[in-house]
C-alpha cells in the first residue's frame, strides 16, 4: 500500500500525483499524500535547509555527503512518524519522491557511493514501496517545462545537464533492475497523456 512518485524536473510530477491520489479514492482507498524531502515538522525543516538558499551560508556550499545525511535525516523521521503509522492505520501512503531520489540525485548526480546509499537505506529506513511510478523525460524537455523553478541553488550554473542526465540514468537503471516494483511512464505526453498513464498503472496495481 505504499506507493512513490519518481522522476526528475519538469516530468510533471505534481499533477501526476492529484491524478494518483483522485484514482485511488475513487477505488475507496484512504490516501495520505506525502512528500520528501519533508513530510513531518522536523523533515520539513531540514528540506528548508537543503533546498532554500540562505544568505547567511550562501558562502558554505553544502557538501555532498552533509546533503545525502541531511536527506535521510528526515526521511528517517518521515517513515517512522508518518508513513509506517499510516500503513499500520490501513492507508494507502503516496509519496513524492522517496529513496529513489538519493540513489538518483546524491548517488548518480553528486557521485556519493551507492553501496553507502543501500546501507542507510536498510538501517534508517527499512522500508521499500510496493510500487514506484518512474515518470521519466528527456533532461533537455524537462528543463524546458521546469525552467529555473526547484532547481538547487548550487547546481545553477555549472554541470546543469551532466548533473541531471546522470540522476535520469540511475532512475532509469533502477527501474529496469527492478521491473516488479517499477513503471516507467513517458512524460514527455502532455499531462493528459501522463495522467492516463499513471491512473492506468495504479489501477493495474490495486487489482493485482
Ligand atoms: O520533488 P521536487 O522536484 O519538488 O524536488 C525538489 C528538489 O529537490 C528537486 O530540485 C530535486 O532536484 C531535489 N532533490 C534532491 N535529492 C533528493 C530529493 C530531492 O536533490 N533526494
Ligand atoms: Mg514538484
Amino acid at each position: 500500500r505504499f506507493i512513490s512518485l519518481e522522476g526528475g524536473e519538469g516530468a510533471g510530477k505534481t499533477t501526476a500525483l492529484n491524478a494518483i491520489r483522485a484514482a485511488l479514492q475513487a477505488q475507496g482507498c484512504e490516501v495520505v499524500l506525502t512528500r520528501e524531502p519533508g513530510g513531518t515538522p522536523l523533515a520539513e525543516r531540514i528540506r528548508a535547509l537543503v533546498l532554500t538558499p540562505d544568505p547567511e551560508i550562501a558562502a558554505e556550499p553544502l557538501s555532498a555527503e552533509a546533503e545525502l545525511l541531511l536527506v535521510f535525516a528526515a526521511r528517517a523521521q518521515h517513515v517512522r512518524q508518518v508513513i509506517e503509522p499510516a500503513l499500520r492505520r490501513g492507508c494507502y501512503v503516496l509519496s513524492d519522491r522517496f529513496t529513489d531520489s538519493s540513489y538518483a540525485y546524491q548517488g548518480g548526480g553528486r557521485g556519493l557511493e551507492p553501496a553507502w546509499i543501500a546501507e542507510l537505506e536498510r538501517r534508517a529506513v527499512g522500508l521499500l514501496p510496493g510500487l514506484t511510478l518512474l515518470l521519466d523525460v528527456d533532461v533537455a524537455v524537462g528543463r524546458a517545462r521546469a525552467n529555473g523553478r526547484d532547481l538547487w541553488p548550487d547546481r545553477i550554473e555549472s554541470e546543469q545537464d551532466d548533473f541531471f542526465q546522470r540522476v535520469r540514468a540511475v532512475f532509469r537503471e533502477r527501474a529496469r533492475q527492478d521491473p516488479t516494483r517499477f513503471r516507467l511512464i513517458d512524460a514527455s505526453q502532455d499531462q493528459a497523456g501522463v495522467a492516463a498513464q499513471v491512473v492506468d498503472a495504479i489501477n493495474a496495481y490495486l487489482t493485482k
